[in-house]
């Protein structure tokens, strides 16, 4: 069956998890039969979500990295299949620089990207959210302190989104990126990097597809507080 490589689809938002609806809603079977390639979350807020070449990774906040099986749960992940339209060589570079250079070559500003970056870098800070209890506590406060992890030369891959602001709150406004090193040792949500030599390749959308877990009740009876959303995402995703 051909699959479709033009949507990305997204099962649950980013503003779910800012009250703290942790509660996985989507397994990552059936998550993986919407794309090869992406991020999320696990059940819980548990660790670090990376999808790459048809496979999830988690990365744990005690820096473990494992394969998630099919029946685990996730709140929120995005993902697609993968198939870049455009490739470049990179030379070594800042985060800022490198940031700069593909909203400006690929013209980012106003549609959805997927973006992985494959090859050595200089540096790579990450951090991993830890797993949390019911009662969950809010995206802030279960992020207030939360594992980081730094590596330098390493080999791996980003892979992650870009999406227009206008979609803060259901994603990540603007760039959204996770890491996973070739040797499965260090991992998580992207909070810098420095290029070494790697090959970026972009893949752009026009089609954002948004999975809402109208199954569950938590979710169903939440009264989201946009503004709360958008400071908290601020605060925890970047
Ligand atoms: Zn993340």
């Amino acid at each position: 069956m051909a699959v479709d490589t033009t949507t990305i689809f997204q099962h649950g938002t980013l503003g779910l998890l800012v009250p703290g609806l942790y509660d996985g809603t989507i397994t990552a079977g059936e998550l993986l039969t919407h794309g090869d390639t992406g991020i999320g979350t696990l059940n819980g807020l548990y660790g670090e979500v990376i999808i790459l070449d048809g496979h999830a990774y988690q990365a744990r906040e005690d820096g473990q990295i494992r394969e998630i099986a099919a029946d685990e749960t996730l709140p929120f992940a995005s993902v697609h299949f993968e198939k870049p339209d455009a490739s470049a060589d990179l030379t070594p570079m800042s985060q800022a620089d490198f940031e700069a250079q593909m909203l400006k070559d690929y013209q980012l500003q106003n549609m959805f990207a997927a973006i992985r970056v494959d090859g050595t870098f200089k540096k790579i800070h990450t951090r991993v959210a830890p797993r949390q209890q019911r009662p969950y506590k809010t995206l802030v406060q279960a992020t207030a302190t939360q594992p980081e992890f730094k590596g330098e030369h390493v080999t791996g891959t980003i892979i992650g989104y870009y999406a227009p602001h206008l979609f803060q709150g259901a994603t990540v406004g603007g760039y959204h990126l996770h890491f996973l090193s070739a040797d499965h040792q260090l991992g998580g949500h992207l909070l810098g990097f420095e290029i070494d030599q790697a090959t970026v390749k972009v893949q752009r959308f026009a089609d954002f597809k948004v999975h809402l877990p109208i199954d569950n009740t938590a979710y169903l009876q939440e009264q989201f507080d946009n503004q709360e959303i958008d400071s908290a995402i601020n605060k925890a995703e970047r």
